[in-house]
């Protein structure tokens, strides 16, 4: 096939979609309005800590398998590392009790009927208590399908589904959350395996793919926004990208627009698309962990919600974090680096540190957001939605955004098909 494809947006979705179809053998054109690829999944130099910085720490798990076969596609799946087993450290802050949740490593929750690998204080029928997740409409609350109260919310659920949804859980969508469940706790040890891009999101998940269009075709063009699209009866005739910069489609070429939900509606006029977002906070600390510090660390009854060890950093995550977008940078940092002290058993003063604060990190995963996804079809017959944010069954996560991705070039390499 000789035919050409536009992918707007070099985030992951559009470089799901791009590598794939690269690999189809289309001619693939991405146009990224910034200067560098990721979009909200990508690392920088940070003068202020002096370090290679992720924008926010990501954890993928061993059931991402979307996430997986992208890196594998790109030659990084070994570049997602993580402990053997699918084992989480937590710690309770105010009564500081340290506990490990051991999943095992099976296609089964076998877990569940071993308590010392439970969650402390908890038994079977807290867990039977999750069922109704599992077959919730994503129209539902959380909060009126499962307690949302008791040891295992605080100590389990509640992180997990505030990590994945990122909103406070009562008010999430049950059949978002239903799905993470299914594809994870409810997939035994062998689907929870969590999993870090350790040399950073863009030398694992960006780079790479960048690379290998570059090495197949047309590649990358940064700082391209595109500003407009021109139709032609049912299909996009024409991309405008500013002033005279206006590139005509030819009858067999296909666009897939992979650009967060507030330009494509702009671009798009009467798109249907979430208008609610959630703010995630990242805290990133130049201290190299104590020797044995595990990988991640849970932190329940704390402002950090988890503590990631990488060889030169220590990084906090912090969820749902709109109540701290505006709280003073050098206070929340004195704050945080308190707490990791605690966590990691250390004493030092509070070392170079960085605060990204992302406020459109995802849209709410709530059942009135859900709603206004759109599915990857449009009006036009040539063009195709990919994103996080689009109707893709999961919260915006990275798995959902190469589904998007993937599901959008499926769809360009069917239509060329027909
Ligand atoms: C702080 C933070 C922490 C996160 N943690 C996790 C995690 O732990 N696990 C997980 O799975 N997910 C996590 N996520 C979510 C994950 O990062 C996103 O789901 C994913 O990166 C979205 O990719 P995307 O390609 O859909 O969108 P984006 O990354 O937003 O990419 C869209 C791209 O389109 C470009 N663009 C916009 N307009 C135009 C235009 N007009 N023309 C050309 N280009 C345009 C943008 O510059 C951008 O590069 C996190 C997100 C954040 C922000």
């Amino acid at each position: 096939m000789s035919k050409t494809v536009h992918v707007i947006g070099a985030g992951i979705s559009g470089l799901a979609a791009a590598t794939r179809l690269a690999r189809a053998g289309l001619v693939v054109h991405v146009h990224e309005a910034m200067q560098q690829a990721g979009g909200r999944c990508r690392s920088y130099f940070d003068a202020q800590t002096g370090l290679v910085i992720d924008n926010g720490n990501h954890l993928l798990l061993s059931g991402n398998h979307a996430a997986c076969g992208y890196a594998r596609s790109i030659g990084t799946e070994a570049g997602l590392v993580g402990p053997e087993r699918a084992e989480f450290d937590f710690i309770d802050l105010p009564s500081a009790a340290r506990w490990r949740l051991k999943l095992g490593g099976g296609k089964l929750p076998l877990w569940l009927f071993d308590a010392n690998s439970r969650v402390p204080d908890t038994s079977i029928g807290d867990y039977l208590g999750l069922m109704p997740l599992l077959w919730a409409p994503t129209t539902r609350l959380i909060g009126d399908t499962i307690k949302c109260s008791g040891p295992l919310y605080d100590r389990l659920v509640a992180p997990l589904l505030l990590a994945a949804l990122n909103v406070d859980p009562p008010e999430g969508s049950a059949g978002l959350a239903g799905a993470v469940v299914r594809e994870t706790l409810l997939a035994g040890g062998q689907a929870c395996r969590p999993l870090i891009a350790r040399d950073g999101l863009s030398a694992v998940l960006v780079e790479p793919a960048v690379a290998q269009l570059a090495a197949s075709g047309p590649g990358v063009r940064f700082g391209h926004e595109l500003r407009g699209l021109t139709s032609s009866g049912d299909r996009v005739g024409a991309l405008q990208f500013g002033g005279e910069d206006v590139v005509a489609l030819g009858p067999d070429d296909a666009v897939v627009l992979a650009v967060p939900p507030r330009p494509a509606a702009s671009l798009l006029p009467g798109l249907k698309t979430p208008q609610e977002y959630r703010a995630i906070v990242n805290a990133h600390f130049n201290y190299a962990p104590p020797p044995g510090m595990p990988a991640l660390t849970g932190v329940i009854g704390g402002v950090v919600e988890w503590l990631f060890a990488f060889p030169n950093r220590l990084s906090v995550t912090i969820s749902n974090g709109d109540r701290l977008v505006e709280a003073p940078r050098e206070q929340l940092a004195a704050e945080i680096w308190g707490e990791i002290c605690r966590i990691a058993g250390i004493t030092a003063n509070l070392p170079p540190w960085q605060i990204v604060r992302e406020r459109r990190a995802t849209f709410a995963a709530t059942p009135a957001q859900n709603a206004l996804r759109p599915g990857p079809v449009t009006q036009w017959r040539n063009l195709y939605l990919a994103g996080d944010w689009t109707d893709t069954g999961l919260p915006a996560t990275i798995e959902g955004s190469v589904r998007s991705g993937n599901r959008a070039a499926d769809l360009v390499l069917a239509a060329g098909r027909a």
